[in-house]
């Protein structure tokens, strides 16, 4: 099994959804992904926890998936090219989550050649709602079309990539009924998150909101995967755009940071932060017993 690491490569977005969790405190540096050589210098410390994390928890992880998240992944394109790139020469699995809104033909390609996985997080068909929750640009709301014309192009050239869908309910869309889009983006796996009050408490909904949305759309439970705070609280790995794991708070709203995995290694940072490995598993055997 491979470990998965969410690299948040850039906080910046073309998108202000109001629960973004993409705010880390940057301690005015910049992100990583701007420097060539701290992106080489990343690629290996990350190309060590596989080897790190079997001593430390007895695991027997055999190489890393690269999970590239933002902000949004594709803003950047150069930059992310690059990463690819570098990542590519440690044969890091890739896979990446994007809002769908910057993907032009060379991305496309490049994802449809490169990436397992590619998933698009849509909360949201009804333009109203995304300009509510922010994501519009100037204005203009994000379109399920361009998402779908993007879904069917990456599968024209690679029929057999991993096609997912995650979409945060709260306040602003717990009554709306996606079934239709979700068959039409024919995802393996379509991820719904409880909107988590990292950054703001606001349009938060409760269990009973978050249930009726998922009975809703109960005739797809075959390839729904919801997760609540508990589950997301340690269980991933994680790295800031300057280069940090950091986790949510257990107690409080907002992340907890590790040093700068380029300054102390990775090996010395990741004693720094807490991680779940038995949450990791769970997720895993979830995903493994959901045949996606
Ligand atoms: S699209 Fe994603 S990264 Fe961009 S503002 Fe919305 S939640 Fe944040």
């Amino acid at each position: 099994m491979k470990i998965v690491i969410n690299y948040h490569l850039t906080e910046a977005c073309n998108y202000k959804c109001f629960y973004c969790f993409a705010k880390w405190q940057n301690k005015n540096q910049k992100e990583v992904l701007h420097s060539k050589e701290k992106v080489h210098q990343l690629m290996f410390e990350i190309s060590l926890l596989p080897t790190l994390l079997n001593a430390k928890y007895g695991t027997s992880f055999s190489g890393v998936r690269l999970n590239l998240v933002g902000g949004e992944t594709f803003l950047y394109k150069k930059q992310v090219l690059n990463i690819i790139e570098e990542a590519r020469k440690y044969d890091f699995e890739l896979s990446a989550i994007t809002n769908g809104s910057c993907l032009d033909q060379d991305l496309i390609r490049v994802i449809a050649t490169q990436f397992s996985m590619i998933g698009f997080s849509v909360d949201s068909i009804n333009d109203e709602s995304n300009i509510k929750i922010g994501r519009s640009f100037k204005n203009i709301p994000i379109k399920k079309d361009e998402i779908l014309n993007s879904i069917n192009e990456i599968r024209s050239i690679s029929p057999n990539i991993d096609i997912k869908i995650n979409s945060v309910i709260s306040q602003i869309n717990k009554d709306e009924n996606l079934t239709n889009f979700i068959k039409d983006a024919s995802p393996s796996k379509w991820k719904i998150f409880k909107m988590l009050p990292i950054i703001t408490s606001q349009n938060v909904i409760d269990d009973f909101d978050f249930d009726n949305f998922l009975k809703r759309h109960n005739n797809l439970q075959d390839i729904i995967s919801s997760e609540n705070n508990d589950e997301m609280t340690h269980s991933y790995l994680m790295i800031d755009p300057i280069g940090r794991f950091f986790q949510n708070s257990p107690i409080s709203s907002g992340y907890e940071y590790s040093s700068e995995i380029l300054t102390v290694g990775a090996s010395n940072a990741l004693e720094e932060i807490a991680f779940n490995v038995n949450k990791f598993f769970n997720r895993s055997k979830l995903i493994s017993s959901l045949n996606i």
